[in-house]
């Protein structure tokens, strides 16, 4: 069996290190080529001495000296070159001697390193959402003038892939396909009283009920603007039109997605809600591996509900479909303002129930360009946090 090179940018956190733990089940088929992290150095230098990669990033040239004095004279040293900045990204992720990049940064941080993993026609694993929606354009095309192969980790995404026909270069319509449907848990505020959402604390919104994950997705879960950014996803990775695209609640997290076809079947992919299983199927794609995740026992679970999106709980879902029907780099502004308003809820500086409402703001704010250009994007971008950032502190913060 060849072994393949991988590449996991974002190691440190929720998605990269479910990734390395598929990883370590199959020594065979996977060597560790990169790991990167932003600030936190003590769980990267104990994955590099476990995995012995070729490179280890960080963001600050600081960080890297530290880095550099934790691994001296753990064998590691000799084996591992450590790197520092952006640069350092796209440079590990679009290496010829990498196969695979697992794009698990959160954010805008890592629409660079993605983008160049992709134009270098890499198997690009992806989890880093945010770099999607920030740039589907040029993203898509620069997957298609390369030959790369983007796969979708998001367990909604990765669900409607498993249920699409694996008929090559059509379109959905002219695969029967008629709708996609994205499932959606509702998150740790379903039931609360909308009066009660003044007061959510970030610890609070934190704690999902089905999926333990990193602070500003677990944040857009209870807003729901994960969903939104989802939405975006799914128009991008399988050519649909946003009215292509539902959103149901199923609190449960058993079915993750599906997939509608014009004679009235509806496919859909079941598991437990474990991000090793669409990682493990990312990973060996189209074969099959095991990940450790745990076997689904539908008699266990016992029953599975759905429920309609209450747009009025949930504005910020109704703010992605403006975003995406707008275009250009109306997408980018909008995960921007998110970013802004998501830091500011977990720093105390903008109330919960004041998240969409905010967004809204700067969105009506800065207006959308074309997106042709990665330029484009990144200006966008960084007018958008400038506009949002004033907008804050005019607003007094809190007090909103
Ligand atoms: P996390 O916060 O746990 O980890 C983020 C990783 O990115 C860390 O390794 C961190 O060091 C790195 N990072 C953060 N800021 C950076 C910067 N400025 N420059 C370079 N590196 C930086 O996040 P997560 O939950 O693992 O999510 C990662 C991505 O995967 C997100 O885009 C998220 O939306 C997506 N995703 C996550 C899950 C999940 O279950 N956790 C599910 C679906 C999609
Ligand atoms: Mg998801």
């Amino acid at each position: 069996m060849v072994q393949l090179a991988l590449t996991i940018l974002g190691a440190t956190g929720s998605i990269g290190c479910n990734t390395l733990e598929v990883a370590a089940l199959h020594p065979q088929r996977y060597r560790i080529h990169a790991l990167s992290a932003h600030r936190n150095v003590e769980k990267l230098a104990q994955q590099c001495k476990r995995f012995l990669p070729r490179y280890a990033v960080v963001s600050s040239p600081e960080d890297a000296l530290r880095l550099a004095g934790m691994l001296k004279g753990s064998g590691c040293d000799r084996v591992t070159q450590i790197l520092s900045g952006a640069q350092s990204l796209c440079h590990v992720a679009s290496s010829e001697d990498t196969d695979i990049v697992m794009a698990a940064i959160v954010g805008a941080a890592g629409l660079e390193p993605t983008l160049a993993a992709a134009q270098a026609g890499k198997r690009v694993l992806l989890a880093n959402k945010e770099a999607l929606v920030m740039s589907g354009a040029l993203l898509m095309d620069a997957v298609r003038a390369s030959g790369a192969q983007l796969l979708p980790v998001d367990s909604e995404h990765n669900a409607v892939f498993q249920s699409l026909p694996r008929i090559a270069g059509q379109g959905l319509a002219s695969s029967g396909v008629s709708r996609i449907t994205l499932t959606a848990s509702g998150g740790p505020f379903l039931h609360r009283p909308l009066s009660e959402l003044a007061d959510v604390t970030p610890d609070e919104a934190c704690r999902h009920p089905n999926w333990s994950m990193g602070r500003k997705i677990s944040v857009d879960s209870a807003t729901m603007m994960n969903k939104g950014l989802e939405l975006i996803e799914a128009c991008w990775l399988f050519d649909a039109q946003p009215e292509q695209v539902d959103i149901v609640i199923h609190p449960e997290s058993i079915v993750h997605s599906l997939v509608s076809y014009v004679d009235g079947s509806v496919i859909a992919q079941l598991g437990c809600p474990d991000m090793r299983v669409p990682i493990a199927h990312a990973l060996a794609y189209p074969e099959r591996i095991a990940s450790g995740a745990p076997q689904l026992s539908l008699a266990q679970v016992g029953a599975l509900r759905f429920l309609a999106l209450d747009m009025e709980r949930f504005p910020a879902v109704a703010l992605a479909y403006r975003a995406i029907k707008t275009g250009g780099t109306c997408p980018a502004i909008l995960n921007a303002a998110n970013e802004v308003a998501v830091e500011a809820f977990l720093g105390a500086r903008l109330r919960f129930d004041r998240i969409p409402a905010f967004i809204e703001q700067v969105l009506d704010a800065v207006p959308p360009q074309p997106a042709t250009t990665l330029s484009a994007v990144l200006s966008a971008d960084a007018q958008t946090r400038e506009m949002a950032a004033r907008l804050l502190s005019g607003q007094g913060g809190k007090a909103q």
